[in-house]
């Protein structure tokens, strides 16, 4: 069972994952199912559903049809329940997939299956598996019991050592068209503003189904007006670390990234940059008061906070700091810049 509870449904099908489970059963038809394989996905693109349609297409009754959905061994592996199938990821405690666990699906895998056909094991954040276990998996991958199909899904493969990935056949899955992300949000969730809630959260609709759409534009106006407030020293940095340590600091965070990027790129077209670069680091006076640099900088490290939030670290200093070199005084004491 992932460790996540909130796991959007296998159907409808989100039509841009549907050709790549056409071309899974084909081979699975062909008798060419590959025994392991790397979904490469776009992140919130709908790796771990492929991962688990995949396991039905493995796991079906009925072969012909496969995956069918609806026999027995198709809704135990939509309930995470089929016992031939094992499914890994970090421990709720843990950024990491550890050894142990990838050992215990080793030893499950080289079992017979309780269904006497295929055995299943996903490793979902792949880009999760630490070093020692992604040497252990080596072995799995190596000599792959017959009937296995082991699946790692990963945003950032490039995180694992290429031994592990030169043994998977890999299967890219990119984000979906604009069009074809909203109608499925629309068929799963019902009506709402998920273009407002996919501008904030980017092409990814599996991470946009299990969000709420007023809660969304809610953040993202107040995470806005906050950041606009402190480039204009309009508001106390302190005071606003707190706030947002306390309240969905994930999603606020991608409100910040979001909106130093639109800075970069309005900066960009205006042609700000250019003379900054000449001039830097001497610049104009307010309302420029962002280098691209620091722009740039600020985005790598709102993006570092970003993926180490769930690690033991004091949110509100870790923001005051950042928060700090947006206020135009604060930088002028620091001699950053010059207004
Ligand atoms: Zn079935």
């Amino acid at each position: 069972m992932p460790a996540n509870e909130a796991v959007p449904p296998l159907d409808p099908p989100p039509p841009w994952l549907g050709r790549h489970i056409a071309a899974l059963a084909a081979a699975h038809r062909a008798g060419r199912l590959p025994a392991a394989l790397l979904i490469h996905e776009a992140p919130g693109a709908g790796g771990d559903w492929l991962a688990r349609r995949a396991a039905q297409l493995a796991l079906c009754a009925d072969d012909m049809a496969a995956p069918c959905g609806s026999c027995t061994a198709c809704r135990r592996v939509a309930a995470f329940q089929h016992p031939d199938l094992m499914w890994v990821s970090p421990a709720e405690d843990s950024r990491q997939i550890r050894i142990e666990q990838v050992r215990d699906l080793a030893a499950e895998l080289a079992l017979t299956s309780h269904g006497g056909g295929y055995k299943v094991g996903v490793i979902t954040p792949a880009d999760t598996l630490n070093r020692f276990a992604a040497n252990a998996l080596l072995k799995t991958l190596e000599e792959p019991p017959s009937r296995t199909l082991l699946m790692l899904v990963a945003s950032q493969p490039s995180r694992l050592p290429p031994t592990v990935l030169s043994r998977c056949q890999r299967l890219r899955v990119s984000p979906p068209a604009r069009g074809e992300a909203l109608s499925w949000l629309a068929a799963v969730r019902g009506a709402g503003d998920w273009n407002a809630v996919l501008d904030v959260l980017g092409e990814a609709p599996m991470l946009a189904a299990q969000a709420d759409p007023a809660e969304v534009a809610e953040i993202s106006t107040d995470t806005r007006r906050t950041l606009e407030a402190l480039a204009d020293a309009g508001t106390d940095p302190v005071a606003a670390a707190e706030h947002w340590a306390r309240s969905q600091l994930p999603l606020r965070l991608m409100c910040f990234e979001n909106w130093l990027t639109e800075r970069i790129r309005r900066g960009e077209r205006a042609g700000a940059f250019i003379t900054e670069l000449r001039a830097a680091p001497y610049l104009p006076g307010r309302g420029a008061f962002l280098n691209i640099r620091e722009l740039y900088g600020l985005l790598d490290e709102v993006r570092e906070l970003r993926a180490i939030l769930d690690l033991p670290l004091n949110r509100s200093l870790a923001l005051e700091a950042l928060f700090r070199r947006l206020a135009p005084a604060e930088q002028s004491r620091s001699g950053v810049r010059h207004g």
